[in-house]
């Protein structure tokens, strides 16, 4: 039997899952896990597929293990998980794929050296991405690895939702709108086919709702419109991005205030969203414990731009079907929830307040105009799917 190895490598986090194919070449999960807080305090949990924890692992004195020692622990426990079971391919999230790359691809050096060029566009995920894929190229050399991009799935949106109101030239230079969260989006719409086929033939928003925070519009599982730009900075309030700003204020900052341009990114990028506007933390589970009028205010903010970057999305579908929310904040803060369907009441979504705090599916009044929708991402179920069609056709 054989496997295959999703990996997301991030500044601070190593997300992976291993999943074995059966007889049809279907991936099924084994486990999957989750190393976070890389340069302060490692823990690593690996749970089964029915979410027994496999595997524990802290470091308490683990700030100078870098990302490619943890990946060699991960190996060895997926080795020894396997036994004579043999792992064919690695994939990997890869943030930006540029104007060049449209589908997943099997990486070799020179694709490498072509997607370390867009390091500048992605600077939080992108250096850690590529960083894994040599890493492994160091571990177990000839082991084929795919990088899946999370741009791809917008590449063909209209061309209107793709450009800048920039001189031409710079478009063509690939300074245009390529839109993020694709292999979370892309699995969504496929669930979505899944649970109910004529919904997803409709007009849907997905709202990847997480750290990094966008929206996406799809007609029929297709991308037309998201909120991420150029790079993910742009669109809603994250984490601890600034999400669409005047830009201004990047040149006043610079111009007026004297930052260097690191220091505007820094600024952009590491200190702004939710950390910034509420002064105490990125994360929102932290500032809804918090009785602060800060930590309100950040909430508040981040759930007014979700609603008002909804609201363009509508109009660039023409109108709505149904909205599903998605990631860490999605799928698990029904607070946050009712607050941007409250905003969005005046478009057809209509809450059901019980069941939105429970576990439902289906969140919102059975007359609701439109359908309110709870699923769990999965981009490693994504990874491993597009890995393995990239192996296979490399073999045929
Ligand atoms: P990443 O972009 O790093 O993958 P996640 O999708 O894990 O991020 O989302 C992280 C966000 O989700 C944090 O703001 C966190 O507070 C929030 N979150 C995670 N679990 C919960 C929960 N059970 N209740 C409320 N918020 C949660």
């Amino acid at each position: 039997m054989k496997a295959i190895f999703s990996l997301n490598s991030g500044s601070s986090s190593i997300k992976f899952a291993l999943f074995t194919l059966d007889g049809a070449n279907n991936p099924m999960l084994s486990a999957g896990g989750k190393i976070e807080r890389i340069g302060i305090a490692p823990s690593l949990r690996v749970r089964s597929a029915d979410g027994d924890i496999v595997l524990e692992r802290d470091w308490p004195d683990g700030a100078s293990l870098s990302h490619a020692e943890l990946l060699k622990d991960i190996f060895a426990w997926a080795a020894e998980r396997l036994g004579d079971r043999q792992v064919i391919a690695i994939g990997h999230r890869v943030v930006h794929g540029g104007t060049e790359f449209a589908a997943p691809r099997l990486v070799d050096d020179a694709v490498l050296d072509a997607l370390e060029k867009l390091n500048p566009l992605a600077p939080l995920h992108q250096p850690h991405n590529l960083a894994a894929i040599r890493a492994i190229a160091q571990l177990r050399p000839g082991l084929p690895q795919v990088a899946c991009f999370d741009t791809a799935f917008h590449h063909d949106k209209p061309p209107v939702a793709a450009r800048l109101p920039l001189p031409r030239a710079f478009h063509e230079q690939g300074i245009r709108r390529y839109g993020f969260h694709g292999l979370s989006y892309e699995y969504i719409a496929r669930r979505l086919r899944e649970i109910d086929p004529v919904l997803a033939a409709g007009r849907m928003i997905a709202a990847h709702l997480g750290n990094g925070a966008s929206l996406c519009a799809m007609r029929d599982g297709k991308s037309i419109d998201t909120t991420m730009g150029f790079t993910a900075l742009d669109g809603l309030m994250m984490g601890t991005r600034c999400g669409a700003i005047d830009p201004g204020v990047v040149l006043h900052l610079q111009t007026q205030l004297g930052m260097s341009a690191a220091d505007v990114e820094d600024l952009l990028y590491r200190k702004s969203g939710l950390l910034g506007v509420s002064g105490i933390s990125s994360d929102m589970r932290t500032l809804s414990d918090n009785s602060g009028p800060e930590a309100e205010e950040a909430i508040e903010l981040f759930c007014w731009r979700v609603a008002r970057e909804a609201g363009g999305l509508i109009a660039s579908l023409g109108g709505l079907d149904a909205f599903v929310f998605t990631a860490g904040i999605g799928e698990n803060h029904a607070d946050v929830r009712r607050r941007i369907c409250e905003r969005l009441a005046w478009s057809g979504l209509w809450i059901d307040e019980s069941a939105n705090l429970g576990s439902a599916l289906r969140i919102c009044e059975a007359n609701s105009p439109v359908a309110v929708l709870v699923i769990p991402t999965n981009e490693e179920r994504m990874i491993a799917l597009h890995t393995l069609n990239v192996v296979r056709e490399d073999h045929s």
